[in-house]
This record gives structure tokens, sequence and C-alpha cells, in this order.
């Protein structure tokens, strides 16, 4: 046992790692920048075609801004900080659209599939659809 207290504690330190605050904040914008990959695996493999879930994209933001928030108050290096400083911006682009998209959709009263606001009949059940400005 000997063998793993002295590969997780190096030194004294857990993973050799000498931690503070700042270096939870970094290690977690890793942990949840990396895990991004993992959701997008999942729904690719899922559906069978690549897919980049909303959840990639909010993984994407939180990561990135931990990473920067690391980068400028810890870090202090203008590599590192420049890496992450506009990357956010896509991010946030990327959701906004998804959730234009979202909301254009319209549900079929039959079976409950989501389809484009321009489509006149369910491609799932083949059902009439409802638009929100037509009367029944
Ligand atoms: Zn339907």
């Amino acid at each position: 046992m000997d063998w793993l207290t002295q590969l997780l504690w190096p030194n004294g330190h857990f993973l050799g790692v000498a931690w503070s605050v700042w270096k939870v904040i970094g290690w977690a914008g890793n942990v949840v920048f990396f895990s991004r990959f993992l959701v997008q695996w999942y729904a690719t493999e899922k559906r069978q075609q690549v897919v980049v879930p909303p959840l990639f994209w909010w993984l994407s933001l939180a990561g990135s801004l931990l990473l920067l928030s690391y980068a400028l108050f810890y870090e202090k290096d203008s590599v590192f900080i420049f890496a992450y400083a506009f990357t956010w911006t896509v991010y946030i682009r990327n959701l906004l659209i998804h959730s234009r998209h979202e909301k254009s959709q319209i549900q079929c009263p039959a079976c409950g599939h989501k389809a484009p606001g321009s489509a006149n009949f369910c491609a799932q059940c083949g059902a009439k659809l409802l638009k929100e400005t037509q009367n029944p």
C-alpha cells in the first residue's frame, strides 16, 4: 500500500498538485471542458449520426469561463488568456441559434413529435399540424 500512497500523494500533495482554490477552479474547468466530448460522443452514438447537443455548448461555455478565470487571475499568462478570451462568443451564438430553432418547432397534437414550423403534416404519424395562428 505504500506504493499507492506514493502514487496518490507524492511529496505530500494529492496527485502531486499543490492545491489551492484557483487550482480547483482550473481543474474543474478542465473536467467540465473535457466532459463535453463524452456528451457529444454519447449523443452521436445514440443517433448514429453526428450530433452536437445543447449540453455540449453549455459545458463548452462553463469550462472555457472557468479556464479563462484561472488564466486571468492565477496563471496571468497571455497565451493561456488569449486561448479562452473569445471562445465563449461562439458557444453563446450556438446556444441562441439552438433556442431559436426550438421555438420555431411545432408539436404534433397526435403523437408529440416535433416538426419544423413550416410543416403542415407530422412526419412521424401523418396527422395535420395545427399552427398557433390557425383556427382548428
Ligand atoms: Zn405526429
